[in-house]
């Protein structure tokens, strides 16, 4: 007989129906047109009710089947039972039936740590800028961030209606990532993707070090990971504190699956164990190629102002 899929795959082909739920939660608050924002640390610092929807959904629909994983949504909520029908139980089949990378093969459920951003690109959300949200799902395992799941509910929601609305991208470090097209970014130029909603005059001193051929300015940390892999972008760079764990986990591990490198603004990696300081202090720095080309060219003074 088949032996039972390795608990990583169970957990990723979880997280992947999981997502799908999450994106429906977004789309249906969006269109009952009830956001119910509330501001956490300030006007940039936006919660909204598919927010809170979306991180009791995730988290307890992922803890009721593997209830020894260590959860963490970026989500201050209040405890208490959540309703079952925000419980997914599905899970992906085709994630199900591929092989388990050797080394991740004996992980336990009390060595994975989950990493849950319900809502990224919050901000963007509430003004109407539907792509750039993304909901991510990031797994670590002794610190790294090894597999993840990225959804991005408005995926083509300006092709028209007869366009299929959203997609799940998903990856595992030594398996690759899937769920969309790898493209390389254009030869021979310098394309920075940075924040929209969270500049400062460091991010943007930054930025004009590197002397790029174009700039994009977009919310969510999800979005910018993915115009990296589809060749919008060649670097994503943010000279500033903001960025956190569940932002970075579930890109981290699609990127570094198809090659790329993600770290902070002075090169160091990000270390994703349960215990770990949730904030990105010291900004971030990814490419899908040429990594040392933009992290040689990052200027002393900035990196001297973001303290790990
Ligand atoms: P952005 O590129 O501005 O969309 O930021 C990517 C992620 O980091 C989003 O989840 C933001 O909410 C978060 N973030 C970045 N900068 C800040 C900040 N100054 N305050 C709060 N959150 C931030
Ligand atoms: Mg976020
Ligand atoms: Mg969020």
């Amino acid at each position: 007989s088949m032996a039972s899929p390795a608990l990583l795959m169970r957990v990723v082909a979880s997280a992947y129906s999981v997502a799908e739920k999450a994106a429906t939660i977004v789309r249906n608050v969006m269109s009952a047109g009830d956001l119910g924002i509330v501001e956490k640390a300030g006007p940039n610092d936006l919660q909204t009710k598919a927010d809170r929807l979306v991180q009791m959904s995730i988290c307890a629909s992922l803890a009721r089947k593997f209830p020894k994983v260590t959860i963490i949504g970026e989500e201050e909520l209040p405890t208490g039972d959540v309703t079952e029908d925000l419980i997914e139980d599905g899970h992906c089949e085709e994630i199900l039936k591929k092989p388990c990378p050797a080394q991740y093969t004996g992980i336990k459920e009390e060595e994975l740590v989950i990493w849950v951003d319900p809502l990224d690109g919050t901000k963007e959300y509430t003004e109407g800028l539907l792509d750039h949200v993304t909901v991510l799902i990031g797994i670590a395992y002794g610190g790294k961030a090894i597999a993840g799941v990225i959804n991005q509910p408005y995926y083509n929601y300006e092709a028209g209606a007869n366009a299929v609305l959203g997609r799940t991208i998903w990856g595992v470090l030594g398996m690759g990532a899937f769920g969309f097209q790898l493209t390389e970014a254009p030869a021979g130029k310098h394309i920075v993707v940075t924040t929209r909603s969270h500049s400062s005059a460091l991010v943007n001193e930054c930025i004009a070090a590197l002397n790029p051929d174009h700039v994009i300015r977009v919310g969510g940390a999800g979005n910018k990971i993915i115009q990296l892999i589809e060749g919008k972008a060649s670097a994503y760079v943010f000279a500033s504190p903001g960025c956190k764990k569940w932002d970075t986990c579930a890109p981290e591990a699609i990127l570094h699956a198809v090659g790329g490198k993600i770290t902070d603004i002075r090169g160091n990696s990000f270390q994703y164990n349960k215990d770990v300081k949730h904030m990105n202090s010291a900004g971030v720095l990814a490419t899908l190629r040429n990594y040392d080309y933009y992290a040689s060219r990052i200027p002393n003074t900035v990196k001297e102002s973001l303290v790990p």
